[in-house]
């Protein structure tokens, strides 16, 4: 199968280096979510399990509790912000790196430094434009496929031990990619391509539960997230003339509620139902800052509001960044007049 004209001499490079490796560090994004756990926790599992090997996670920090239970027993994670001796370590002594759900280690924050300077083979593995090929010695990369997971299911196909053969995977290998794919694809709505059914299709053949999936991912939140989500589309809520629905999430309303910022994880597309609606965006404040996540139908770029205006990027319609004060704004409370001015910028 080559859906995505995946690269055969790509595929036997990468082969070799997992045939030579023997310790070997997987890692993601910062603030990993679905789809950078699921990647990561299948491909660690399918390493050990099927090639024998010292395969271990290491991130640049801890999962959100929400989202936590997607990396299952199994697999060894270590996180830079719990243990960052035990994580340099571990990189020192990888003899390959293979970085997925992210197009380049500055998307690894605190561990960018060690990653890069570490003269092990690496290997990239993304679905984000603009991959960083300077640090790669082999590259799979294309931003048409739904997730990194679906990138590196179809990638583990190719592999000969694999064979085409899903049912070759191991069990909680098929279920982590399903489970990233469907959290970055936000349950089917989202970057779906012919490939991404087929790729669902043939992991439920194979004997992933789809249901015990959904049911971990969605219907095993705290209370406190359903009120926080209410109450900041009722309260916090609000939307521009041009057509801009933003939500500041402050310490105080998350302390209020008693929640974290992955509990409002998927609040900021529910704001895109809304006919006039045509960008969202929600702050969410983390310590001297604001973590920023973008929504925007078809037409508007997330993306290019990221890159201009947060320091950040991602995909054309879902995008993220960061936003500073003192810097970008002069204090906290400057944040709303800040947006009316992107609103602008992003949507006239
Ligand atoms: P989320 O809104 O779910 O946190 O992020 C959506 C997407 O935006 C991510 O999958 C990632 O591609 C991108 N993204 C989020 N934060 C950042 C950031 O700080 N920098 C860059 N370059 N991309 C980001
Ligand atoms: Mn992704």
């Amino acid at each position: 199968m080559d859906l995505y004209g995946i690269d055969s001499e790509a595929v036997r490079r990468l082969d070799a280096l997992l045939e030579s490796g023997v310790t070997v560090t997987v890692t993601a994004h910062t603030h990993p979510d679905g789809d950078a756990l699921g990647s990561v926790s299948a491909l660690v599992g399918y390493l050990r399990e099927c090639r024998g090997k010292d395969a271990v996670a290491v991130l640049p920090d801890s999962p959100a509790a929400t989202v936590r239970p997607i990396v299952p027993a199994g697999v060894p994670l270590l996180c830079f912000d719990t243990q960052p001796d035990d994580c340099l370590a571990r990189i020192a002594a990888s003899d390959l790196v293979v970085l997925l759900d992210a197009n380049g280690f500055s998307r690894t924050e605190g561990l960018q430094e060690a990653f890069e300077a570490s003269p092990a083979p690496k290997v990239l593995i993304d679905h984000h434009i603009g991959p960083d090929t300077e640090h790669f010695q082999v590259v799979f990369s294309t931003p048409d496929v739904s997730s990194a997971s679906e990138l590196l299911y179809y990638t583990l196909l190719e592999l000969p031990d694999i064979g085409g053969d899903p049912r070759r995977l191991p069990a909680d290998t098929a279920r982590a990619l399903l489970t990233g794919m469907t959290t970055d694809t936000n349950n089917f709505a989202n970057s779906v391509y012919p490939g991404t059914f087929r790729m669902a299709a043939d992991l439920i053949a194979a004997g992933v539960d789809r249901e015990a999936v959904l049911a971990d991912l969605y219907n095993r939140y705290r209370e406190n997230r359903v009120r926080v989500m209410g109450y900041l589309q009722y309260e916090a809520m609000r939307i521009t003339p041009e057509g801009l629905a933003y939500i500041i999430a402050t310490r105080e309303i998350m302390d209020r509620f008693g929640v974290d910022e992955g509990e409002t994880e998927g609040l900021v597309n529910i704001p895109l139902s809304i006919d006039r609606v045509k960008m969202s965006i929600l702050l969410k404040e983390n310590g001297g800052h604001f973590r920023v996540s973008i929504r925007s139908k078809k037409g508007w770029s997330a993306r290019a509001c990221a890159t201009s205006h947060f320091h950040g990027g991602g995909h054309e319609n879902a995008s993220g960044g960061k936003l500073f004060w003192p810097g970008d704004i002069a204090r906290r409370e400057d944040a709303s007049a800040y947006l009316e001015q992107v609103s602008k910028a992003c949507l006239s």
